[in-house]
């Protein structure tokens, strides 16, 4: 089972990350980008903004996605995997190019690997204009709130058009409430 958490920033993703993992002790819990060793290194690069080349940063996400999923995701393949973020992430955020080539892109990447299950904790505009106006000095603020709407519409489509497995989580509903429903989900 490859089971990915996702969600914009503010979604509440660490929050229910983090009761995962007492839940299932025997799972194998990882993240992109940064899950590799190479991927620390390229996490770095890529959310820096080291890259004077915006295509260089996508591709930088795209080998961190390369080598998480052949060190961590096939090597673990008989296992329980629970990702924070995958190629929705990297596909809905690369919002410079257009959906089909980044799916395209991200396939080649994860040689055609899907998640398993999505969890996908879901903001309305509203709610995330009141989680953002929370956080005043951080970075993600700077991004806006139709920037991130539009990122939260392609992490949608791109489970709808890949056909995967997926829950869509109202993310304003109480911790242990979006808690319940992600464990409906994985015992289906
Ligand atoms: O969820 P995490 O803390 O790993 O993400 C760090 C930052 O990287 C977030 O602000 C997220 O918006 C951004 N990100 C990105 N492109 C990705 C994955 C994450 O810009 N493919």
């Amino acid at each position: 089972m490859y089971v990915v958490v996702e969600g914009i920033d503010t979604a509440g993703k660490s929050t229910q990350l983090e009761l995962l993992q007492k839940k299932h002790q025997n799972a194998i819990f990882t993240k992109e980008p940064g899950g590799t060793n190479i991927g620390i290194k390229l996490r770095q690069m890529a959310l820096n903004g080291e890259a004077k080349s915006k295509i260089a940063e996508m591709f930088l996400f795209l080998a961190d996605r390369a080598e998480h999923i052949e060190e961590v995701i096939v090597t673990n393949k008989e296992k329980t995997v629970i990702s924070d973020r995958s190629m929705i992430s990297g596909i809905a955020y690369a919002s410079l190019f257009p959906l089909e080539k980044m799916i395209e892109l991200n396939l080649l990447a994860t040689n055609n690997i899907l998640p398993t299950h999505v969890i996908l904790l879901e903001l309305s505009p509203q709610e995330l204009k009141y989680r953002l106006s929370q956080k005043e000095n951080d970075a993600i603020e700077l991004r806006g709130i139709d920037y991130l709407i539009n990122i939260q519409n392609r992490m949608k489509q791109t489970i709808t058009k890949l056909g995967i497995n997926h829950i869509f989580i109202d993310a304003s509903l109480k911790i242990e409430e979006i808690e319940k429903q992600i464990e409906d989900f994985l015992n289906e």
